[in-house]
């Protein structure tokens, strides 16, 4: 049964809930700013990297396909994307509204997503690029380690943990995501200018930009989004 068709509460429906798209390079913070929101807001963070790193280590059938192109740093082709993130956004618990972290990511997904929210009637759609300066963003990238077992992120420049590669909630060894590498970031990085440029301009004619700039501390941040999102 399709949860998106139910309604229950068909008064609440009038209230327009909040689509949120965090913009902005890797390293940019999206993740720990997305946890930040969604916690203020009560909605949930969908983050199309986790999202896609799960089928992997879950071996489903998509997992099997994006496994050697996540692997060599290329990104994963719109479709497979966006049939994932189409399924997430359909899940009862995004009706009130929801954060997506790493999506759209090109025109094309840009396209699909607003298709999909006009035909949803009910979302505030607003895109949030979130700006770091690009000699910060190679430390951040480089330096970032998470706990397997809590998911906890770390990053050996800025936020290391108090033993060396040893997580301080469970004492698990640190990872460094596969996609970490260098050589994978500077794709990454290359790939993101050249896609998102266009993106960018996308919805600053649609009038649904926002920047933020994401330099300071991850608290800083919070509260300059968070003064963005207030109804003035
Ligand atoms: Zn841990």
């Amino acid at each position: 049964m399709d949860a998106a068709l139910r309604h229950d509460q068909p008064h609440a429906a009038s209230r327009r809930a909040l689509a949120l798209l965090l913009l902005g390079p890797p390293g940019a913070g999206k993740g720990t700013q997305s946890h930040a929101i969604s916690r203020k807001f009560g909605i949930p963070e969908i983050s199309t990297g986790e999202m896609l790193r799960e089928a992997v280590r879950a071996k489903t059938e998509l997992g099997n396909q994006v496994k050697s192109i996540m692997e060599s740093g290329e990104l994963v082709p719109d479709p497979l994307v966006c049939a994932l993130v189409e399924q997430r956004l359909s899940q009862p618990d995004c009706a009130q509204g929801f954060i997506l972290d790493g999506f759209p990511r090109n025109l094309e997904q840009a396209r699909f997503l607003d298709q999909w929210l006009r035909s949803q009637c009910r979302f505030e759609p607003l895109a949030l690029n979130i700006q770091v300066d690009p000699n910060l963003l190679i430390k951040r990238l480089t330096g970032r380690r998470m706990c397997p077992r809590c998911r906890t992120i770390y990053n050996i420049y800025f936020n290391s943990p108090q033993k060396d590669e040893i997580c301080d909630k469970d004492g698990s060894p640190l990872a460094q995501r596969r996609d970490d590498s260098e050589a994978a970031i500077r794709t990454r990085l290359q790939e993101y200018e050249a896609q998102t440029k266009p993106l960018l301009d996308y919805y600053r004619d649609s009038g649904f930009l926002r920047e933020v700039d994401g330099d300071p501390d991850p608290p800083a941040v919070t509260s300059a989004i968070l003064g963005l999102l207030e109804p003035s």
